[in-house]
């Protein structure tokens, strides 16, 4: 994995632990040699993570859109920033640009960002992996929803297991760099 894309939350949560699990997983990319890539702003945890990568010494690419641009919402010490029209545009440019994706904590536009992957490798239309930090059990509730869907026959276990949940980014990187794409399609006969 040579780039990852990190999904977070553009605020920075009620608990200190999230910024905390932000911080290392910037440094655990820089660690790693892995770019940085994410939605190019300063705000939330988003610019926790990238100051955490940019103050370690690692690579950051930052994507956003044009109207988040013109509010002044992009991170001002990003070398490299590439600014597109349309949220979709953004994220199919960050899906192209990233070898795997991480969601920390975070509200609608990360949860969005996170099923919009793991449905395209569903669909087979990628082949990455992704996951998420389960800091103090935020992702707990998306687990249980999994289930909820798992047990109505809406979807098979094999892609609930394939987002990988770790409760910190090493085990998650370690996680993801052995991870294999589902052996099962979609459907449920
Ligand atoms: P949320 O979890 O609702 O705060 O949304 C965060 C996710 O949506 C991030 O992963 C970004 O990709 C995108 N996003 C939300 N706000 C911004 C922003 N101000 N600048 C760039 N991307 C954003």
């Amino acid at each position: 994995m040579k780039s990852i894309a990190v999904f977070c939350g553009s605020n920075f949560g009620s608990s200190i632990a999230y910024r905390d699990a932000a911080q290392d997983l910037g440094h655990q990319l820089t660690a790693r040699k892995i770019k940085l890539i994410y939605g190019g702003t300063q705000k939330g945890l988003m610019s926790v993570l990238a100051d955490a990568v940019l103050k370690s010494g690692g690579e950051v690419h930052g994507v956003i859109t044009t109207k988040l641009h013109q509010l002044g919402h992009a991170h001002p010490a990003l070398k490299k920033l590439e600014v597109l029209r349309s949220m979709r545009e953004r994220k199919a440019r960050m899906i192209e640009l990233a070898d795997a994706f991480i969601a920390l904590p975070g509200g609608l536009g990360t949860l969005e960002e996170l099923f919009e992957v793991a449905a395209l490798v569903q669909l087979g239309e990628h082949n990455k992996p992704c996951g998420v930090i389960n800091v103090q059990g935020f992702y707990d509730p998306l687990q249980a929803m999994l289930n909820k869907a798992i047990q109505e026959e809406f979807m098979k276990p094999d892609h609930r297991n394939m987002i990988e949940i770790q409760s910190c980014a090493a085990d998650l990187l370690e996680a993801l760099s052995k991870w294999n794409v589902p052996a099962s399609n979609k459907w449920i006969d």
